[in-house]
């Protein structure tokens, strides 16, 4: 489903990430763990084409993500190819990223109407769909002022729904909402993870992390440590740095 192979991104004279390659494989829940700073986020930013890797390659259901091959060489992709392959690949960030001045419905349809032109009937009638999966029904019409912080990250995982993507990627869903709200959205992504939905996600959570993940991989300063099956990495860790980090976490 996704594979990425010896990826390098540097901002600047920053090296952030260094020969990252990591598979995530058809139905699979793969956590992104690591200390802040390690670059999670710019890693995720790479699968969705957010940001342009310097080398090395990612591929997404066999596409390969940014650029395209000319010749024996590769040509970053234009704008338009570079919003089709975002558009594929769901994104929920920290900080939710609702806009404020649409409504739930009307976020959640947003995606469908501009990017995939459906109609607004049919868009706005699959978004109230999705939101009441979240356990949204009856908040359809609220702005995203009117909500709680978890309802906000259920809208925002209902939009990424929405453009039926061929992988989700979760930048610390849980990590700006209270304990109680955490639950809340944990529920909604354990209930996704039943559905055989393609997950990556970089979080601190660890029990969130417990309950779903299949295979962790755990990352510092640019470079992957480890990584394996979830309850092998988090019950016997190979490396002492991710026995410090869950440690620490736990
Ligand atoms: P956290 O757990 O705190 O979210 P992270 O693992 O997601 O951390 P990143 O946000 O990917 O880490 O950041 C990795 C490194 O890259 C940091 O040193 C950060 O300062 C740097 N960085 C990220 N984005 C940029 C940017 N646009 N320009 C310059 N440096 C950046
Ligand atoms: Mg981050």
């Amino acid at each position: 489903k996704m594979r990425s192979r010896h990826v390098f991104k540097s901002f600047g004279a920053t090296r952030v990430l260094k020969d990252v390659s990591v598979e995530v494989r058809d139905g699979e829940i793969v956590a992104l763990i690591g200390p802040s700073g390690a670059g999670k986020s710019t890693f995720l930013r790479c699968v969705n084409n957010l940001e342009l890797i310097d080398s090395g390659s990612v591929e997404v259901d066999g596409e390969l993500i940014g650029y395209r091959r000319v010749g024996d060489h590769l040509q970053p992709l234009g704008d338009r190819e570079a919003s089709r392959q975002r558009a594929r690949i769901g994104m929920v960030f920290q900080h939710f990223n609702l806009f404020r001045h649409l409504t739930a419905v009307q976020n959640v349809a947003y995606g469908p109407r501009q990017v995939l032109r459906l109609d607004r009937a049919t868009a706005e009638r699959r978004a109230a769909e999705l939101l009441g999966r979240m356990g949204l029904a009856g908040r359809e019409h609220h702005y995203p002022r009117q909500l709680s912080g978890g309802q906000q990250q259920r809208v925002a995982i209902a939009r990424a729904l929405a453009m039926d993507p061929s992988m989700i990627l979760l930048d610390e869903p849980t990590s700006a909402l209270d304990p109680e709200l955490r639950v809340e959205v944990a529920g909604v992504i354990r209930d996704l993870a039943r559905q055989e939905c393609t997950m990556l996600m970089a979080t601190h959570d660890i029990p969130l992390v417990e309950d779903i993940a299949d295979r962790i991989v755990f990352m510092v300063d640019g470079t992957i440590v480890e990584e394996g099956p979830a309850e092998q990495v988090l019950n016997a860790p190979a490396h002492e740095r991710t026995r410090a980090f869950l440690a620490r976490m736990t």
